[in-house]
């Protein structure tokens, strides 16, 4: 591996973690990348990126012991948030109701938006009959853009995605004007856990190349 080229992945040490980098990797980025980082640092420190990252520290207090569903909630809060937007999936709509709920009762008023809204479908984007999951018939199709527009316009602040389609939550994350957290990604053949398959890459997803490539190897 070029020792220039950033791999985090591959590195043994993860000294970054103890503040210490005397013993980082040629290819470590604190090292590499020293101008980028000031930068980052010096945004970090504008006055409401500032207070967003001490309301993430916030939440590690009570490290280990809150779900994310918790931990979503107490960010809110943390916040200062009074309305929040729900941007979920129609196939999780029943843990769209569940979390809603869940929402209203902690105080917080919800505004959610299924990814059907404005009834789209693949045609309106042009898809090809060959591309469709069925050939000649109507592919219905998520509507992301609209879900953040929908959401920006009701005045939310902060939307939450809960299981939207890999490349939708693309599109929302880069429309929505509002700050966007995910409660949970969509999986449909591992229960909306995708990392199953890593975990499972060695028994059972074999299927999936997990060993390390030799160009990785230093
Ligand atoms: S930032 Fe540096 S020390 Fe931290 S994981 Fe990456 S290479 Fe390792």
């Amino acid at each position: 591996m070029d020792d220039q080229e950033i791999q985090c992945s591959y590195c043994a040490r993860k000294r970054c973690f103890i503040g210490d980098l005397s013993q980082a990797p040629d290819f470590c980025p604190s090292l590499t990348q020293i101008e980028l980082i000031d930068q980052a640092k010096t945004k970090l420190m504008e006055p409401e990126n500032k207070r967003m990252a001490q309301d993430v520290a916030r939440t590690w207090k009570d490290y280990g012991r809150l779900t994310r569903v918790e931990e979503t909630i107490l960010y809110a809060k943390l916040r200062g948030c009074k309305k929040l937007g729900l941007a979920f999936c129609v196939g999780l709509s029943e843990e769209a109701e569940l979390f809603s709920n869940l929402l209203l009762n902690e105080g917080f008023e919800v505004v959610s938006v299924s990814c059907m809204c404005g009834a789209l479908s693949s045609d309106d984007v042009d898809l090809p009959e060959e591309d469709k999951i069925v050939s000649g018939s109507r592919q219905p199709m998520c509507n992301p853009i609209g879900q953040a527009a929908v959401l920006d316009a009701q005045g939310c602040e902060l939307n939450i995605l809960l299981g939207l389609c890999v490349g939708d939550d693309t599109l929302f994350i880069k429309h929505s004007k509002t700050p966007v957290t995910v409660l949970a990604v969509k999986d449909r053949v591992l229960a909306h856990n995708p990392l199953g398959a890593l975990y499972t890459s060695r028994q059972f997803y074999t299927r999936l190349n997990t060993r390390r490539p030799k160009k990785a190897d230093k």
